[in-house]
């Protein structure tokens, strides 16, 4: 059977954290779905079809990956695409508490599905989107932060 992973998140923006998780994943999955959640009454910082038209680009060369939005609980859109894996990634211990209720909450609601954690490397550990949009938000350049194919320079505001 195939294994299809979901790898849930804001990806406001995405960033080499991510692009790396999914990267390691790829080896252990035949399909990663990288779905935006999102909800119509909070607004992200970046539009949604700019966040997905970044993330294709940044895999236009995986066959394994595909990137759609949803809305509504993780679970029901794993149902729908039949995945039974949710890939996420952590960097420090509160992320580790924060994980671990969602995940035991997410099999609570749906027991054949398995959360699958990697840790990210060292030098991704700071590394978060809302740093990114903080950097971007008073000038600065935050590219090194986002996979090179991801062009913030729109973006950026002139100082
Ligand atoms: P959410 O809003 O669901 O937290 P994010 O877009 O912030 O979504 O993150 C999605 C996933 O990527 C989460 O599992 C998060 O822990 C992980 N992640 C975020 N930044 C990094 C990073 N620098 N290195 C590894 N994993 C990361």
């Amino acid at each position: 059977m195939e294994k299809t992973a979901v790898f849930p998140g804001s990806f406001d923006p995405f960033t080499v954290g991510h692009e790396s998780i999914v990267r390691r994943a790829l080896s252990m999955f035949d399909k990663i779905y990288i779905s935006i959640g999102y909800n119509s009454e909070k607004k992200g910082f970046f539009p949604l079809d700019v966040r997905l038209k970044w993330i294709r680009k940044v895999f236009s060369d995986e066959p394994k990956i595909f990137v759609e939005s949803f809305s509504g609980l993780t679970v029901d859109y794993c149902r729908k695409i039949g995945a039974l894996y949710i890939l996420r990634g952590l960097r420090t211990s509160s992320d580790f508490e924060f994980e671990r209720a969602i995940a035991q909450l997410n099999k609570s609601m749906y027991p054949e599905v398995e959360s699958v954690f990697l840790l990210t490397i060292p030098e991704h550990t700071p590394i978060n989107s809302t740093i990114v949009r903080e950097v971007i938000r008073h000038g600065g350049d935050a590219s090194k932060f986002v996979p090179a194919a991801i062009d913030l320079s729109s973006y950026i505001k002139k100082r």
